[in-house]
């Protein structure tokens, strides 16, 4: 069939018209016949099984029915408001039907004593069965219609109901649009392909998912189609990350230097784990290449990605480049600061940390040795991004805790680059992350960066231990923080911040300060207290206070979740844990275990918990492993909340799912490499199609412009 009959618009399918294509685009973006032929159920139901009106037992699902209407009429309740009620029977009883909208037309249209075959959902009321705004049919003209087995049900929206396009329109619109294309399509997968993964012909799944001939051919048709999605979307990335490596270019970081080969041999304070080795492995590869490094270093907290960044750093001052790395927050970057500072003590190098807060004269005195290049690594906040801010030569920005930056910010950083032979050329680029996002995820949204995983923590660690503890048991919760207390340990006490509900959480948080002050009193204990209402300064001060060890607990909102390491607190207390993500409770965990002491997490709730809370609980209570946690986050929340809506774009699939189909997922990604790297324009005869689709999907749909 050729290509351009799949792009007549909607309207002009038997049966649809202006009105009903101008709904089909508003509700569910169906603008051509192409669309509509993609748009695909969510699930099947049996119309082969007849229900009796006394088997009627509360069953959740829809049901079908053979029966007669005896009465109808029109029944007011509340002010005004109107419904349509029918009596509905059959031999075994008795039921209602009823109508909320539209009740003028359908009342015309409904025939008494006569026999239908209704569909819909059931629902008891008191006793009394009844059927809302049901499907309803002839049995004479249903007898006619031919039934499989598996009905498709396809998504629907209100509106898109309330105006008639009921499941029945849809598939009748499906049946009109397959007729009209006499049901040929392009093969979209090159037949080597199809051969070796035995999936079936694009006709056949296509007709199969809308009109399935058996369970059997369901099952291929999804799964051809799954892959398909997944394979396009692949190429896609793949295809994107070459030619960014061919064609952009970076600076070749090619001599192995002083600084690096004095730091690895004479100051390392500890031996490199295996992960870190590692790491650093693949991303001097990447310097060394002419090509500009996109890379994304995945560590779980504590994983040791600090010593990665200062050792890649000293590689781009080995090759006579500035560095520059960013952090989310102030107390952030000045913990890098210091960190690194000490890390590089005896290596005689220039390092600055500039943020909102850094004064004029010290300022001024960075802008100029940046400009002179006398300033090799500067570390700081969103500040670093400012125009002022120039360097003389940039070779490599690092960015922590990406998550927290849009993209926006990346490509600033980008544009501040040095120049190679009078062109601009963007620094290397390390995003670092503790967020763990599962292999899957990151491999649908940052198939275009390149991936490196710490996967291992330093030697020595004992594993925190996590307990669930209900409000009640706070008197014993009480006494082990005092018994930690006398060890010489500090404590973190956390409470949840909300942004809708700020005013509240503030509030919690106070009464939870002074019902602490109360049970920890000076002179004995002394608490810290650290919030969102504060000034920075405040803030900073009172984490210094407790980082020094003035006090011993520390009292906050969830701003202390990223990167502050204090390794003598080795208590983490989690007030309402319940309220918290996964993700969430597992950075905050991350802030103790850092010191040589055994440390814990206890988390506490009160009785009342939903499923989810369970499962996010138990999950924290059983494992330690950031990638575990990510992976029952992802099914917990779907992907789409996890990345934010500015990313989920990309993941608006029409019928692969991340989470169900990771199966699918890797194969496709797997193929996808295999055939790039065979072919990676795609111009072997065998995948002339294939490149005709890439391009064509390529121009509707950019996953480019969702991620980088
Ligand atoms: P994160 O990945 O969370 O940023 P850090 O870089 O802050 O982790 O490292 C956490 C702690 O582990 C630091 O105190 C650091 O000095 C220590 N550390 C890092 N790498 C090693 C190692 N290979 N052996 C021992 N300790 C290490
Ligand atoms: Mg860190």
């Amino acid at each position: 069939m050729s290509y351009s009959l799949l792009q007549t618009p909607i309207e002009y399918l038997k049966g649809v018209g202006p009105q009903r294509g101008e709904l089909l685009r508003k509700e569910i973006g169906i603008h051509r016949y192409e669309d509509l032929l993609n748009f695909y159920p969510n699930r099947y139901i049996d119309r082969t099984r007849y229900y009796k009106i006394n088997e009627l037992n509360n069953n959740p699902a829809e049901v079908q029915i053979i029966g007669k209407i005896i009465n109808i009429k029109t029944v007011e309740f509340g002010k005004g408001k109107k419904r349509l009620a029918a009596v509905f029977v059959d031999d075994t009883g008795q039921m209602e039907l009823t109508w909320f909208q539209g009740h003028k037309w359908i009342r015309d249209t409904l025939k008494l004593n006569i026999p239908y075959v209704i569909f819909g959902k059931v629902t008891n009321f008191n006793g009394q069965y009844s059927m809302a705004h049901p499907e309803m049919e002839l049995l004479s003209e249903h007898e006619k219609s031919l039934r499989s087995a598996m009905q498709p049900v396809y998504p629907s929206t209100e509106t898109l109901t309330n105006r008639g396009i009921s499941n029945r329109v849809i598939t009748k619109m499906m049946q009109q649009v397959f007729l009209e294309t006499q049901a040929q399509f392009v093969e979209t997968l090159p037949s080597y392909l199809m051969d070796e993964l035995k999936l079936i012909p694009k006709n056949a799944a296509l007709f199969n998912i809308h009109f399935p001939k058996s369970a059997d051919l369901l099952a291929k048709a999804q799964f051809r189609l799954k892959f398909e999605e997944l394979f396009f979307i692949q190429l896609q990335l793949i295809t994107k990350n070459l030619v960014r490596k061919h064609k952009i270019k970076g600076h070749p970081f090619t001599v192995v230097g002083n600084h690096f080969n004095d730091f690895y041999q004479n100051h390392l304070p500890f031996p490199l784990t295996n992960a870190q080795k590692k790491v650093l492995k693949e991303i001097r590869n990447d310097l060394g290449s002419h090509a500009q490094m996109n890379r994304l270093l995945q560590g779980d907290v504590g994983s040791g990605k600090t010593i990665v960044a200062l050792m890649v750093m000293l590689i781009a001052l080995d090759n006579g480049f500035q560095s520059c790395l960013m952090a989310p927050t102030e107390i952030l970057a000045t913990q890098h600061f210091n960190g690194l500072t000490e890390l590089a003590r005896e290596l005689n190098i220039n390092i600055k940390i500039l943020t909102g807060s850094t004064k004029p004269n010290e300022r001024k005195i960075i802008h100029e040795e940046l400009e002179n290049g006398t300033l090799h690594i500067l570390i700081g906040t969103h500040a670093l991004l400012e125009d002022k801010v120039q360097f003389q030569n940039l070779g490599l920005a690092i960015i922590d805790e990406q998550h927290r930056f849009g993209v926006e910010q990346r490509s600033k950083l980008w544009q501040k680059g040095g120049s190679a032979g009078g062109t601009q050329v963007p620094p290397h680029i390390l995003v670092m992350t503790a967020t763990p996002i599962p292999r899957t995820l990151a491999m649908s949204l940052y198939g275009d960066l390149d991936i490196s995983v710490i996967d291992e923590l330093p030697p020595g660690r004992k594993p925190i231990q996590t307990v669930h503890r209900y409000d009640s048991n706070r008197l014993k919760v009480w006494k082990f923080i005092k018994d930690e207390i006398a060890k010489g340990r500090q404590i973190y006490i956390v409470y949840p911040l909300i942004q809708e509900s700020e005013t509240m959480d503030y509030k919690d948080l106070m009464d939870g300060y002074e019902s602490l002050s109360r049970d920890f009193p000076l002179p004995q204990y002394s608490i810290s207290i650290v919030h969102g209402k504060m000034k920075p300064a405040e803030k900073d001060a009172e984490m210094k206070r407790f980082a020094e060890g003035k006090t011993n607990i520390m009292v906050a909102t969830t701003v202390i979740e990223v990167g502050v390491n204090v390794p003598n607190a080795s208590v983490m207390i989690i007030e309402s844990a319940e309220r918290f993500g996964l993700s969430q409770l597992h950075q905050l965990r991350g802030r103790v275990g850092r010191g040589a002491e055994q440390s814990y997490c206890i988390l506490m709730t009160s009785f009342k918990l939903s499923n989810d809370s369970k499962t996010r609980l138990e999950t924290m209570v059983r494992t330690n492993d950031g990638f575990e946690i990510a992976e029952v986050d992802l099914k917990l929340r779907g992907p789409g909340d996890i990345m934010g809506k500015q990313q989920s774009g990309v993941l608006n699939l029409q019928i692969a799912d991340l989470v169900k189909d990771k199966d699918i997922l890797l194969l496709a990604r797997q193929k996808a490499m295999e055939l790039l790297k065979r072919d990676a324009s795609m111009s072997l005869p065998e995948h002339q199609t294939l490149r005709a689709v890439f391009i064509e999907l390529t121009k509707k749909k950019n996953i480019w412009n969702y991620i980088s």
